[in-house]
Formats: structure tokens, C-alpha cells, sequence
């Protein structure tokens, strides 16, 4: 693959989606940033990944420490060529526009939105520099289907779809690439944050949709798109479990 000898950033590292892209980059000797605010799992991955981790405790809705966020690494790991925004929140459950929250809608927005603005921010003038760059940026097929009662993450995701998409025609003069992935249900906590600790409640929410992608399943498919040849851009990827449409 092309990936190797390469660095990459990875934001929600500790867990789910952005654990397994990790995981699969590391296997193929990529030199990788592990960024989350869950500092203790993102050490305990680092120790458990035999190659070359660095773990970054980042929350990314922290605008000083995301604009800082290169100088907090050593110096072999500034120069990043692959940058996955991954890191996402939800409050789980469903819930009705009229009924939800000022203060959820904050939360969902500034972490799936601003907050990958600020990380690409951050990042994005390096791979300009350079002359080179991949951004991976984890958006939903709630960008773009209709899930009622999901409205501040599905508008959020929405904005990412389209954040992508400019963000790639300024950069279509370039090498840069940016690579949208919408994944479907997956397995994750993000689902289920509401049966947190609660196996059976959770084992039984994924039950009612018959079908989830695994996390493996969606890092799948961003090294296929990351290993690429240069000339060719996959703009946009749906994966979806077989069941749903
Ligand atoms: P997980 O909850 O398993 O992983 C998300 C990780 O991001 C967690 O470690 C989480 O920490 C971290 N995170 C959340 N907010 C921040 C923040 N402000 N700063 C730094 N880290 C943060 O969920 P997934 O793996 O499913 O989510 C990965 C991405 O995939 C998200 O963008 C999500 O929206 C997207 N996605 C997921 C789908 C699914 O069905 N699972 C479907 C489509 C898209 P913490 O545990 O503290 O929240």
C-alpha cells in the first residue's frame, strides 16, 4: 500500500471507528498521532500498538489546545500527511427537535463541526506547505438521508458534507486530497452512549436494526481510499450495512 512511511493524526483514536483506522495505519507502519479527550485509553492504546504512537490528549472543542496541538507532539510526528477528523459526539438515544436541548446542540455542533474546522485548521497549512496531504473526514449517511428525530447530529454531519466538499474544490489545484466516508450504524459507544455500562441494553438497541457495521468494517474502507494512487481522489464513500438503503 501506498500509506507506509507516512504520519497521520487521528482524532477519537481511543475508541471505536477512529481505534480500528488507527489500528489498520499502524499495521502498515504509518507513524500516528492518537488524539482524544479520553487521555487514559488513548496511552492505553499507545502501549498496546507496537510501532511508532504518539498519544495526545485533545479535546478538540478547546480552540488554544487545538491551535496547539502540533507543538504538544516531538518533532518526527509534526509533519502530517494523513489527517483523519474522526472524533464525533452525540448524545444518544433519539429525540424530537422541540424537545432536545440548547446546550446538546452546542455540544454535538461544536464537536462534529467546529471542532474538525479547528483540527483541519490546524493541520491543513503543513500539507499546503508540503505540497502534499490526505484528509479523511468521518461524516454519516445522516448528512444526507432523512433520520427523524436525530436533527442537531444530522445537521452537524450535513455541515461536514459540505465542508468537504469546498474544502476539496480550494484544494483541487493541489495534490491534497479529501475524502469523505458516510458510514451507517456502526458499533460503536456513540450509539449507545445512553446504555453506557449496560451490555444487554446496548446488545439489544444494535438488535432492533438487524445489521452494524463492525468499526474494522468502516477502516476498511479509508485505507482502501488512503491507498489509492495519487491522480485518484474517492471524494465520497457510503458504506452501509446490507439491510439498510
Ligand atoms: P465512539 O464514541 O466509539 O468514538 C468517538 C471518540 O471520539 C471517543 O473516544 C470520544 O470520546 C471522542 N471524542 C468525542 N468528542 C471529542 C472531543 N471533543 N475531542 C476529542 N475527542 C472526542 O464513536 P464512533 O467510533 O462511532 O465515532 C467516530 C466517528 O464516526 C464520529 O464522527 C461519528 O459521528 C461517526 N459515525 C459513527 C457512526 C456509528 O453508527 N457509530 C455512523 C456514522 C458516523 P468520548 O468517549 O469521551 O465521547
Amino acid at each position: 500500500m501506498t500509506v507506509r512511511q507516512r504520519t497521520a493524526f487521528v482524532t477519537g483514536a481511543a475508541s471505536g471507528i477512529g481505534r480500528a483506522i488507527a489500528t489498520s495505519l499502524q499495521a502498515e507502519s504509518v507513524r500516528i498521532v492518537l488524539a482524544d479527550r479520553q487521555a487514559g485509553a488513548i496511552q492505553a492504546l499507545a502501549s498496546q500498538l507496537d510501532g511508532d504512537v504518539f498519544p495526545l490528549p485533545l479535546d478538540i472543542t478547546d480552540a488554544s489546545a487545538v491551535d496547539a496541538c502540533l507543538e504538544r507532539v516531538p518533532a518526527e510526528f509534526r509533519d502530517i500527511d494523513i489527517l483523519v477528523n474522526n472524533a464525533g459526539h452525540d448524545i444518544g438515544g433519539r429525540i424530537r427537535f422541540d424537545q432536545g436541548s440548547p446546550d446538546d446542540w452546542s455540544a454535538i455542533i461544536e464537536t462534529n463541526l467546529i471542532g474538525l474546522m479547528r483540527v483541519t485548521r490546524a493541520i491543513l497549512p503543513g500539507m499546503i506547505a508540503r505540497g502534499h496531504g490526505d484528509i479523511v473526514n468521518m461524516s454519516s449517511i445522516s448528512a444526507l438521508r432523512i433520520v427523524p428525530e436525530q436533527a442537531p447530529y444530522s445537521a452537524s454531519k450535513a455541515g461536514v458534507h459540505m465542508l468537504s466538499d469546498i474544502i476539496r474544490g480550494e484544494l483541487a489545484e493541489t495534490p491534497l486530497r479529501v475524502i469523505e466516508i458516510m458510514p451507517g450504524l456502526t458499533r460503536t459507544n456513540i450509539v449507545t452512549t445512553r446504555h453506557r455500562g449496560d451490555e444487554e441494553a446496548a446488545r439489544q438497541y444494535f438488535e432492533r436494526f438487524g445489521m452494524a457495521l463492525d468499526p474494522e468494517d468502516v477502516a476498511r474502507c479509508v485505507m482502501f481510499a488512503l491507498s489509492q494512487p495519487p491522480h485518484v481522489q474517492i471524494a465520497q464513500m457510503f458504506v452501509l450495512p446490507t439491510n439498510r438503503w
